[in-house]
């Protein structure tokens, strides 16, 4: 740019391509626009996914490094990388479905999910269907010729019932209608996909990113037409995600094995010194030979349950609300997945767009507590349970 006049220099700095080595980590790609050589590369870079990349709405490097380092951990055919969860759930939900179309989802949803089908069956039509997910007929018995979807969580927020993916998708093979699942609490430990499962999704914000500086989503595709079809809404819906939170969602990618192989053996610790509490009416972990779908739990996440459990205080409301209050070491948030411990009283947070009877539906008690358990020792975290059960009586 030598020879032109100072302010044309200034906004066409040089920019470095290293050549003759690599970065051994993956680069933050900040910009927005790649330019081209010739028209035809353009071009060719509206067509997909897995194009040339152009306008970083359509795709940027950071966040394809990310896009299939997802598509590797859940076995899929391509992924999708989004700026949150929800912005995964909607991608999906709104890039499938029509008015008038059907959905069988289960009850205990995520919180934001459920408002979402609300929203969709207020505003567009959209039937629902609730089940409670525990026996496949429940779907042979609600499915209709206008039913696309079948939405399913692993482990469900936060009586952590496990869905048995197998018998599920089962129940819908040879029919039209596509099965999603929420695969947030159990990255790694379960592939859903492996089950039969059309598409995964994921807030990334959670273990994937895991230490509590990013937010993001991710949805896999097990099938690469289907990955095109909701990648070209996706540029409509405009819920991409930023570089820099993949690129902090892709540094976090490199410790989760051994995160998540931690915070379960924690948990299931954890879990078993709660159920001999005096104070602690039940415990809800798979990983418990007393939960409801220990059998599925064993055959679905053979290497462990997942870092959050819930438990019910004898107390009630009132001592739900004071644990979550009395804990120093854990933190007080709606949370979870993160290296360090959260903890949380649905009842008055996550679910509290739910009333009684739906709470009830759900499996939610006024005393339920939830865990999110992070990579403290375990002896430091249960000194801390133990203080703030005494407190909350
Ligand atoms: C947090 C969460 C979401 C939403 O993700 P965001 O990143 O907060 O948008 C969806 N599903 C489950 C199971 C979650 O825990």
């Amino acid at each position: 740019m030598t020879g032109h006049h100072p302010q044309t220099r200034a906004v066409h700095p040089p920019v470095i391509y290293p050549a003759g080595s690599r970065p051994i980590g993956v680069p933050i790609y900040q910009g927005h626009l790649f330019s081209f050589e010739a028209a035809d590369g353009l071009a060719a870079a509206f067509q997909g996914p897995d194009e040339a990349f152009m306008y970083a709405r359509m795709g940027n490097p950071t966040v394809r490094s990310l896009e299939q380092a997802v598509t590797e951990l859940e076995g899929g055919a391509g992924t999708l990388a989004t700026a949150s969860g929800m912005g995964a759930v909607n991608a999906v939900l709104m890039g499938l479905l029509r008015a008038g179309d059907h959905v069988i989802a289960q009850t205990a949803l995520y919180g934001g999910t459920y408002a979402l089908f609300q929203g969709l069956a207020d505003r567009w039509g959209v039937e629902v269907t609730y089940i409670p997910g525990d026996d496949p007929a429940e779907v042979r018995d609600a499915i209709r010729p206008a039913t696309r979807l079948l939405y399913l969580e692993t482990i469900a927020n936060p009586t952590t019932h496990v869905t048995d993916l197998p018998a599920f998708t089962a129940a819908v093979r040879g029919t039209d209608v596509l099965t999603v699942v929420d695969n947030t609490f159990a990255p790694l430990l379960c592939k859903p996909i492996d089950h039969g499962v059309d598409i995964v999704v994921h807030s990334t914000t959670k273990y994937l990113g895991g230490h509590g500086d990013v937010i993001g989503g991710a949805a896999v595709f097990a099938d690469p037409d289907l990955h095109r079809r909701i990648w070209s809404h996706a540029l409509e819906l405009g819920s991409v995600a930023d570089p820099f939170a993949a690129w902090l969602t892709v540094r976090g990618l490199a410790t989760m094995p051994m995160r998540v192989a931690r915070q379960s053996a924690s948990a299931l610790d954890l879990a078993g010194r709660l159920a001999a509490h005096p104070s602690v009416s039940r415990v809800h972990y798979p990983g418990l030979s007393d939960h409801p779908q220990h059998e599925v739990a064993r055959r679905m996440l053979p290497d462990g349950s997942g870092g959050v459990l819930a438990f019910e205080l004898v107390g009630g409301r009132d001592a739900g609300g004071a644990f979550s209050e009395a804990v120093r070491l854990i933190g007080l948030g709606p949370s979870l997945g993160a290296v360090m411990s959260l903890v949380m009283h649905p009842a008055s947070t996550s679910h509290r767009q739910m009333d009684a009877a739906s709470l009830a539906a759900a499996g939610i008690g006024e005393g339920t507590v939830r865990l999110s358990i992070g990579l403290e020792e375990p002896d430091d975290l249960w000194a801390d349970i133990e203080q703030a059960l005494a407190k909350a009586g």
